[in-house]
């Protein structure tokens, strides 16, 4: 279906006591990925599962267009679905499990021939046609994965944290991919993720979740400058509220966000005490405490940034702290 929305209406799931979907309203348009972002035990999955009609909600709505689809079994819904194990046909070629979903809507012959080559093509995975699952790797099978969910040209595209089982070389290829393909198909897609990156990279909007309900919605570069909460500008990461305080002491005309992610080190800047270092190969993340801001700042960065050596926790490191760090925090209406 072209040209129509999907939109969820007050969803609401409760296990016990409970409420893992807390009332969530969100639309997805046609053509849109919808990153949904956020921690651990949010609620992503269990929205995902919703809307996939795996489970019935307890209250709210979901519509395609003006088509209510909540009492909609799973298989008549018209939904694609990616996981993060990948979830193929060990027992079948690549080639069958993309033609799998195309067999079930009684496509035949040259035409479902056609569109299981065309796939495997954009996949990137032509040679690989005849192998069976346990023949690729990690990257390739979730491409088999994506071709397989796009090939009955879905209503709705679901993908749960589909890059989490890929070691870091892979998950950044595959990243890449997916946000062409997912911008080339014009699929209308809900993308789950607990990594910022992930979501910032495929989403056209992204939606923080938290504790069953959503926090914001908005574009990338929306919820980067304008992060309508401190909760949520601190779970970006990147970006600190100031006190009131520190505001004032500054002489910032008002409420301010500092953007962490524009400190540089540089031994004529402002010093810092370093309260914790971890380094993972070559990216480091500090824990940066100003004497007088009383923030502490979550810092990333890569090693080769330190001329004299990543500093150690209790020491002091100075950092440039660039004019355009500082964002007026504009509150959302
Ligand atoms: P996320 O995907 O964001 O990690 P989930 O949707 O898996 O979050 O879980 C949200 C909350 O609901 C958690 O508190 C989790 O423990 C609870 N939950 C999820 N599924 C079930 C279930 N089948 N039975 C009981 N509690 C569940």
């Amino acid at each position: 279906m072209t040209g129509v929305t999907l939109t969820l209406t007050g969803l609401v799931r409760r296990y016990g006591a409970v409420a893992a979907v807390a009332g969530v309203d969100l639309t997805v348009g046609d053509g849109e990925t919808v990153a949904l972002l956020g921690p651990s035990g949010c609620g992503k999955s269990t929205l995902l599962r919703l809307v996939a009609g795996l489970e019935p909600p307890d209250a709210g709505r979901i519509t395609l267009g003006g088509h209510d689809l909540t009492g909609v079994p799973a298989e008549r819904r018209g939904v694609g679905m990616v996981f993060q194990d990948f979830a193929l046909f060990p027992h079948l070629s690549v080639r069958d499990n993309v033609a799998f979903g195309l067999v079930e809507q009684g496509v035949t012959g040259d035409a479902r021939e056609a569109r299981v080559a065309a796939l495997l093509e954009r996949m990137g995975l032509g040679a690989e046609a005849d192998r069976r699952p346990d023949q690729l790797s990690g990257g390739q099978q979730q491409r088999v994965a994506l071709a397989r969910a796009l090939a009955p040209e879905p209503d709705l595209l679901l993908l749960d944290e589909p890059l989490s089982n890929l070691d870091r070389t892979l998950k950044a290829e595959l990243l890449g991919f997916l946000a062409d393909l997912l911008a080339d198909a014009r699929v209308r897609a809900i993308y789950v993720t607990h990594d910022q990156e992930e979501a910032f990279t495929v989403g056209d909007r992204v939606a923080v979740m938290r504790g069953g309900l959503i926090q914001q919605v908005g574009t990338p570069q929306a919820l980067a400058t304008q992060p309508g909460d401190a909760w949520t500008a601190g779970f970006l990461g990147v970006r600190e509220v100031l006190p009131d305080a520190v505001v004032r002491m500054l002489g910032l005309p008002g409420p301010t966000l500092l953007r962490v992610d524009t400190l540089t080190p540089d031994d004529a800047g402002t010093a810092f005490t370093v309260t914790s270092v971890r380094r993972v190969g070559e990216a480091v993340q500090l824990g940066l405490q100003h004497d007088d801001w009383g923030v502490e700042l979550a810092w990333r960065g890569h090693a080769r940034e330190f001329v004299g050596g990543i500093p150690e926790a209790g020491r002091e490191v100075r950092m440039r702290v660039p004019d355009d760090a500082w964002v007026p925090l504009e509150t959302q209406a």
